[in-house]
């Protein structure tokens, strides 16, 4: 098992385990006295810790030695509109099992409502990042209209824009040609609303310059299946 934990990792420390850690560990994968767990933080790596129980329902985690070193952060920012929660809750844990390291909410002119779960979003993103073998945490800065993170993206970050009424049909190629495979740059990944971006929104994302806008294909997909489908092109195309 792999466990995130906040707590400052170095070899020696104790770390106390929660209510539910605790009984998912104990109970629910039935692991006992000085079995090994694995933990990371985000900013100190991967450590093998042991197991250790403490009275009837607590548990200890003895922290012993590192298993992998803190790599750099993908590089990946995944800019949605915000969707229903249920919905909301797969788009976040697939865009971190596809490599997405910072996933933001953008507020644009159809989305419904503009209130996010911020606390749910950031517990969900972790909950895959445990359960994906990933080393970072995600950032998840919070929701920005759509104007405003336009200026904010750094000038040399690729925006990917998924327009179903983008003129390419060759998705793969399109990517291929704005980015050098070899040498993949930062990236910036944008998927509307259900109700889709308006004209005016168009015009302003595609104005802006380091912009490719991609069709997925003739069909209109679903918010949540349209982030799966951009990832999984993006490492298809410019690798992990
Ligand atoms: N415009 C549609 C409507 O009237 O409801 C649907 C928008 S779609 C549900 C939500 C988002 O998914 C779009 O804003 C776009 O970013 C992305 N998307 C859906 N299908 C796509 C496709 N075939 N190609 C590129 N992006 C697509």
């Amino acid at each position: 098992p792999r466990l995130y934990v906040a707590a400052d990792l170095a070899a020696g420390v104790r770390l106390p385990l929660d209510r539910a850690q605790a009984n998912y560990l104990l109970n629910v994968l039935r692991r006992g006295p000085d079995d090994p767990v694995l933990v990371f933080n985000g900013r100190d790596g991967e450590w093998r810790a042991h197991l250790a129980q403490t009275g009837r329902k607590g548990a200890d985690l003895h922290v012993a030695a590192q298993t992998r070193p803190q790599p750099a952060p993908a590089d990946i920012h995944y800019l949605f509109a915000p969707l229903k929660s249920a919905r909301l809750d797969y788009l976040a844990q697939k865009a971190v099992e596809m490599g997405a390291g910072t996933i933001r909410p953008v507020i644009t002119r159809y989305t419904q409502g503009d209130r996010i779960n911020m606390d749910r979003l950031r517990a969900n993103t972790i909950e895959a990042a445990e359960q994906c073998g990933i080393l970072a945490i995600p950032d998840c800065p919070e929701p920005e209209r759509l104007p405003k993170i336009l200026t904010e993206l750094a000038p040399e970050r690729l925006l990917v824009f998924c327009d179903e009424d983008a003129s390419v049909r060759d998705p793969v190629r399109a990517l291929a040609a704005a980015a050098d495979p070899q040498a993949p740059p930062p990236l910036a990944v944008l998927v509307g609303p259900e109700g889709g971006f308006s004209a005016e929104e168009r015009a302003l994302i595609r104005a802006r310059p380091n912009t490719v806008a991609l069709s997925l294909g003739p069909r209109i997909l679903r918010a949540d299946t349209a982030a799966v489908a951009v990832l999984t092109l993006v490492q298809a195309v410019l690798g992990d």
